[in-house]
C-alpha cells in the first residue's frame, strides 16, 4: 500500500517524502514540478508529474499502486500572490483540492492529510491561538485552504473518508541530514531571505514594518521546523490507520520571534552584518501568529526536536550555501 504525496517535490512535501521512506513506506509523489524540483525526489519514490486534479493521471496512477492514503501538500502559498490573484488561489488550492478529495472518495482511499495554515485565522484577537476559535482569514490564501478544511469536514460526515488538517505555522530550517531544504528561488520566506542576505545572495532584505503593536513593532511569528512539522504528519498517517477521528489541528512550537529577532540570530550565525532597510508594512500580514500547541501533543503525542531559532537558522543557512554553491546532491 502506497501514500500519495501531492507536492512532494517542494518544501514541505519533500520533506514528508523523505521521512515516509525512512519509515520504510511506498510513496508515490505527484507534483507539476511549478515550483518543485525532480531532483529532490528520491529514486526510492514514484515520481508522476501532472497536475493533482488530472483524472488521467490518477487511473495511471491507481493502475500501478494501491494507495491508502493522500498527503495533500500541492498548493500555491504565497499571502501577497493571493491576494492580487484570488481566483488563481482558489482554483489551485481549493477546486483542486476538492477534485482530489473525490478522487480519494470514489477510490475508497480513506485517509486524508490536508496541509492547513495558521492563515486560516486571520488577525487573531489574542495570541496563542488555539483550533477551538473562529476561523477569520483575511487573505485568499487563508480563505482558499479553510474553504477545503470545510469540505473535507462536511465530506468525512458521508463518506468513509478521515482526515486530519495540519494548521502550519511558519515552516522554516532544513533536514538535519542536509538532504533537502526550501529550494524555491523566489521564495519570500523571512529566514530564507535573511539567509540569502547574510549569503550575499541579496543586497540586504527589508523588514515589513515596524509599527506593529508587538514589542519591538516588528510582525511575531511561530517558527516551526520542518522535520518537527513533518513528525505530526506520520503522527496523523497512524492515528488515521487506527481508524482515528478526524482531526483539525495547530502545527507550532507556542512562542513567537519579531522579525528582528530572526534577523538578530541569522547576523549571529552567518557573522555578517548585511542591510537590513525598515520599509512598511506588507499586504495580508497580521501582526502576530503564534500556536496554541497543546493539541497536536495530547492527540497525536507529537514532542519536537528542533525548537530552538538559532537551531532552525543555522540549517537553513548550511542548506542555502548548499545551494549557492551547487553542493546538494541530486536524487534524480
Ligand atoms: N518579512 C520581512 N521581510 C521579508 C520577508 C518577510 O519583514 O523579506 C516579515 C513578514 O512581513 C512577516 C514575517 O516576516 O511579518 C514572516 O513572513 P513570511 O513571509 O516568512 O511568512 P508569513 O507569516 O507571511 O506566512
Amino acid at each position: 500500500m502506497a501514500i500519495l504525496v501531492t507536492g512532494g517535490a517542494g518544501y514541505i512535501g519533500g520533506h514528508m517524502v523523505l521521512a515516509l521512506l525512512d519509515a520504510g513506506e511506498e510513496v508515490v509523489v505527484l507534483d507539476d514540478l511549478s515550483t518543485g524540483f525532480a531532483w529532490a525526489v528520491p529514486k526510492a519514490a514514484h515520481l508522476v508529474v501532472g497536475d493533482v486534479a488530472d483524472s488521467a493521471q490518477w487511473k495511471e496512477i491507481l493502475a500501478k499502486h494501491r494507495i491508502e492514503a493522500i498527503a495533500h501538500f500541492a498548493a500555491k502559498i504565497v499571502v501577497p500572490d493571493s491576494v492580487a490573484d484570488p481566483l488563481g488561489y482558489y482554483f489551485s488550492n481549493t477546486v483542486k483540492a476538492r477534485a482530489l478529495a473525490e478522487f480519494a472518495v470514489r477510490n475508497g482511499i480513506k485517509n486524508f492529510i490536508f496541509s492547513s495554515t495558521a492563515a486560516v485565522y486571520g488577525e487573531p484577537a489574542v495570541n496563542p491561538i488555539f483550533e477551538t476559535a473562529q476561523p477569520a482569514p483575511i487573505n485568499p490564501y487563508g480563505r482558499s485552504k479553510l474553504m477545503v478544511e470545510w469540505m473535507l469536514e462536511d465530506t468525512a460526515k458521508v463518506h468513509s473518508l478521515s482526515y486530519v488538517a495540519l494548521r502550519y505555522f511558519n515552516v522554516a530550517g532544513a533536514d538535519p541530514k542536509g538532504r533537502l531544504g526550501q529550494s524555491t528561488p523566489n521564495a519570500t520566506h523571512l529566514i530564507k531571505v535573511a539567509v540569502q542576505a547574510a549569503l550575499g545572495m541579496r543586497a540586504g532584505m527589508d523588514v515589513f514594518g515596524t509599527d506593529y503593536p508587538t514589542p519591538d513593532g516588528t510582525c511575531v511569528r511561530d517558527y516551526i521546523q520542518v522535520s518537527d512539522l513533518i513528525a505530526a504528519h506520520l503522527l496523523a498517517l497512524g492515528h488515521l490507520r487506527r481508524g482515528g477521528e478526524s482531526l483539525v489541528l495547530n502545527c507550532g512550537y507556542g512562542h513567537g520571534n519579531s522579525v528582528r529577532e530572526v534577523i538578530d540570530v541569522v547576523k549571529e550565525i552567518s557573522g555578517n552584518d548585511f542591510e537590513v532597510r525598515l520599509t512598511g508594512r506588507r499586504a495580508g500580514d497580521p501582526a502576530a501568529l503564534v500556536a496554541g500547541a497543546q493539541a497536536v501533543r495530547e492527540r497525536l503525542g507529537w514532542k519536537p526536536s528542533y525548537n530552538d531559532l538559532a537551531e532552525i537558522v543555522r540549517q537553513a543557512y548550511r542548506w542555502e550555501r548548499k545551494l549557492r554553491d551547487g553542493t546538494f546532491a541530486r536524487a534524480r
